[in-house]
């Protein structure tokens, strides 16, 4: 039973490593695992050659909040990052969670089953009779920003755009929301997101690798309505008033970013537009956490839509997905040193 009056001193900025175990074709190559794990830190033995050829291995060893190893399964995940925050929401925090890593190191599988768990306790609290009584409700949105554009995917993918009102408050038009009361209709809406994501020509993952996949579960706080002025959901929505929200983020491979010298046009402004998100996100979460006055949202669309949630009462938590082969060490190392200056 999770208790409403938990006294929280949950972290403003939590950065976790996770590293996901080899896989079947690494193993059938014969890469050596390169990370090694011991509580919360961690060391890449990166193989190198001097230049008579003779091979050395250079350690480079980091320290994180938490790192979790290839053992560690996704409901200890939800232990250690998403699910202390729970309690707080209710109290007018406005939580984000990312997922940060190249292509292929794990962030779908990190981060897929995280909205479910959070629903499910999320319901857990709105039945206790102290916020049933207050007509507290949970809403679930689900878009994509791809290419610098966003698309809302529970709504045939329908563009999306934003805007600013008078209290610098970040609205997204048009965005659906859906009341959320039990956790299988949570998991539909999940399931019918995924699979409107970004499929392009290519194959699914290689384009999906090239958007942020955002969810978010919001609580609002319920006018009293009577039954017979009782519009649709959408309505409904806006007429509650945000009490606290969160949002899962699975951000696009931190190695997309590097696509901007590729010989396609469109892989060069995708490019583009992923290396400065990343870069923007990396600032605002720095300016946060040295509690400047000034953070700077405006550097992409990514920091843009999550304006409000970097503002006042605001948890973020990092999970920084690596590789464990040999093959993927720069891209291991890059990953590591982003979350080195996030934290
Ligand atoms: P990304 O979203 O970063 O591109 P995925 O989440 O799609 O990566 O993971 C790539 C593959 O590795 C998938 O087949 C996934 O099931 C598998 N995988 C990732 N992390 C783990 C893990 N911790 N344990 C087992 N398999 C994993
Ligand atoms: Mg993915």
């Amino acid at each position: 039973e999770i208790s409403s009056t938990r006294e929280n001193n949950v972290a403003k900025i939590k950065v976790v490593v996770r590293k996901r175990p080899l896989n079947k074709k690494e193993i059938s190559r014969k890469e050596d695992d390169i990370v090694t794990v011991s509580e919360n830190a961690l060391t890449v033995h990166e193989p190198k050659l001097k230049v008579d050829l003779t091979a050395y291995v250079e350690k480079h060893e980091f320290c994180f909040d938490a790192v979790l190893d290839e053992h560690v399964n996704n409901d200890e995940v939800y232990h250690a990052t998403v699910e202390p925050i729970i309690p707080i929401i209710f109290q007018r925090t406005k939580a984000t969670c990312f997922a940060y890593g190249q292509t292929g190191s794990g962030k779908t599988f990190t981060m897929q089953p995280l909205p479910l768990r959070a629903a499910q306790d999320l319901v857990r609290f709105l039945h206790q009779p102290i916020y049933h009584n207050q007509r507290f409700k949970l809403w679930l949105s689900y878009f994509e920003i791809y290419g610098g554009k966003l698309f809302d995917l529970l709504s045939d993918r329908k563009k999306l755009c934003m805007r600013e009102d008078g209290r610098q408050q970040v609205c997204i038009v048009g965005l659906q929301e859906f009341e959320v009361s039990d956790v299988q209709v949570v998991k539909e809406y999940i399931e019918r997101g995924n699979s409107a994501r970004s499929t392009g020509s290519t194959g699914a993952n290689e384009e999906s690798s090239r958007s942020h996949a955002i969810l978010q579960l919001v609580v609002k706080k319920h006018p009293e309505i009577k039954e017979s002025k009782r519009n649709n959901d959408v309505n409904e929505s806006k007429a509650g008033k945000v009490v606290g929200k969160i949002s899962f983020i699975d951000l696009a491979g931190s190695e997309r970013g590097a696509d901007t010298t590729d010989n396609d046009r469109q892989t060069r402004i995708e490019g583009a537009e992923i290396n400065k998100s990343l870069l923007a996100l990396k600032e605002c979460i720095r300016a946060l956490d040295n509690d400047q006055i000034h953070i700077p949202f405006r550097g992409s669309k990514l920091t843009e839509v999550l304006r409000d949630s970097f503002v006042g009462n605001s948890r973020t938590v990092m999970i920084s997905c690596i590789s464990p082969n040999a093959g993927s060490c720069e891209h291991t190392l890059n990953t590591l040193r982003y979350a080195d200056r996030v934290k």
